[in-house]
């Protein structure tokens, strides 16, 4: 059978989760998913807010948001449920899920430190409402289901907010919770990003975790299908709110849609492919909109990729924002070895994690995130070589597995862009995408002339489709 996850925007409102119970409904007479939610969409932010609130001193500020979150989630409730008996019974749930928030942010607040550890439990509540009101709903909705808290699963290492699972141990949990409940014909409802440390510290995946979370419980349950649900049709050429000429790419291979996902495009949590190609899943990419579009299949089955041959070069072009490159220029690289372990080491002590790179005798250009970049580290760097820093860069990658065995791609992407300052260039050692650096300010001018050179308006067919209700 299926897992099927559902994002903030899916279950954001009352008519988004009727909508995607109904989805699930249809998919029920044909097995027993297990559905994986978000928490309503802007809740995880609002939680970080109560967070850093608290942690600032800010009390009232934590308290009022929280109470925010409070009427959010029993508007919601009070829209969709229609027995007045359950609307009291969620009232309570949901009242004791954020008494313990105001709880936290009150203990944050006299403690005047807020750890990665207590903002995971902060986050956690996010999913642990948005599944508890849905599941009821669901249930009243003469859908047979069960609510699961996800951390008697997800048993996860102890890095708090960036955690992963220790695998042996959730693939035991898994047979042992969620298999004979699936069994036995009852629809699973529990939470995607959460999850808990052996010794029950709540732990969470990172922002955009859920996809993961239902791909690693696919994996363990070794379903048919990975199913992630959400605001747009499909993986798309490029994000449509960059490019609203964007189109619905039908399949693509599990290497490009990993690919794109490591190099920006939000649509799919970075990790979300690997449990998938460990047990060869097809994961596909839904619009809950508009459940009866294709989306997008992800696979490497030679048979479901047959008619894939497309011919075109490019699949989708992905941005992601908040870069910095860093350039070190040292006469000490020339002809000598060593240096850039020495630098590397560097970013290794600062944990700032390189993302594109290029090289020549005497200097080095790397892109990172730019807000982890500090005084300290540029002090460092400092040691062993001019610095210098260009904020407020994006990378633009195009991605397309044909790329390697293509010539002229290079020509086109640079005869584009030839109106765009480009920073830096980079061909990923993947050879399926090619990278450039430009300004936040570019981005738009860069994808709109890299996405009308590869994805003409004309030329709209095979696996390049319209999306739906466009
Ligand atoms: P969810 O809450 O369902 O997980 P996200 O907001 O995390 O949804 O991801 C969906 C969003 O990803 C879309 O609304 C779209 O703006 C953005 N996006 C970025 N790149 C792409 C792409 N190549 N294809 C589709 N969507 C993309
Ligand atoms: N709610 C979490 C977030 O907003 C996880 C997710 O939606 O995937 O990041
Ligand atoms: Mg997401």
């Amino acid at each position: 059978m299926a897992v099927m996850k559902f994002g903030g925007t899916s279950v954001g409102t009352a008519s988004a989760m009727r909508q995607a119970i109904a989805i699930i409904a249809g998919k029920r007479k044909t097995g027993v998913p297990l559905v994986v939610l978000s928490a309503c969409s802007g809740i995880t932010n609002k939680l970080i807010q109560i967070a850093d609130a608290a942690g600032a001193g800010r009390l009232d500020e934590a308290l009022q948001k929280a109470d925010e979150v409070r009427k959010f989630h029993l508007a919601l409730t009070g829209e969709l449920v229609v027995s007045k008996a359950l609307q009291q019974e969620l009232a309570g749930k949901i009242d004791a899920y954020v008494t313990r928030l105001e709880l936290l942010a009150k203990g944050i607040e006299i403690v005047g430190e807020l750890t990665e550890r207590s903002k995971d439990t902060f986050c956690s509540f996010g999913e642990l409402l948005s599944t508890t009101v849905f599941a009821a709903a669901m249930a009243e909705q003469g859908v047979c289901c069960e609510w699961l808290d996800v951390r008697q699963v997800m048993i996860t290492d102890d890095r708090f907010g960036f955690a992963r699972p220790v695998e042996h141990l959730c693939q035991a949990k898994t047979d042992a919770i969620i298999r004979p409940r699936l069994q036995s014909g009852v629809i699973v409802v529990t939470q995607g990003y959460i999850g808990s440390t052996e010794a029950g510290k709540t732990t969470t995946l990172g922002r955009g975790g859920s996809d993961l979370s239902a791909a690693l419980i696919g994996a363990w349950l070794h379903e048919d299908s990975i199913e992630i649900w959400t605001d747009v049709d499909g993986v798309m050429t490029c994000d449509p709110r960059l490019v609203p000429e964007a189109r619905s790419i039908r399949v693509m291979t599990f290497s490009e849609a990993a690919e794109l996902a490591y190099l920006g495009a939000k649509v799919l949590h970075p990790d979300t492919i690997a449990p998938a190609v460990k047990k060869n899943i097809p994961v596909y990419v839904l619009n809950s909109l508009h459940p009866e579009s294709r989306g997008t299949l992800i696979t490497d089955d030679p048979e479901l990729l047959s008619g894939m041959s497309y011919g075109g070069l490019v699949k989708s072009i992905a941005v992601k924002k908040g870069q910095a490159i860093v350039n070190i220029r040292s006469n000490r690289m020339f002809g000598r070895h060593g240096f850039m372990s020495e630098l590397f080491d560097v970013f290794e002590r600062f944990a700032i994690s390189v993302e594109m790179i290029s090289t020549s005798e005497v200097s080095v250009s790397l892109t990172v995130e730019d807000a982890l970049l500090s005084e300290p580290f540029i002090q460092e760097a400092r040691t062993l070589g001019e610095v210098e820093i260009e904020h407020k860069v994006a990378t633009v990658s195009i991605v397309g597995d044909n790329l390697r065995m293509s010539r002229g791609v290079a020509g086109r992407i640079f005869g584009s862009l030839r109106q765009v300052n480009l920073r830096m260039i980079s061909q990923g050692a993947s050879e399926i995408n090619v990278g450039v650096v430009v300004e936040e300010k570019d981005v738009l001018a860069a994808v709109s002339a890299l996405h009308h050179e590869f994805f003409p308006e004309d030329q709209c067919s095979g696996i390049f489709e319209k999306p739906a209700g466009s």
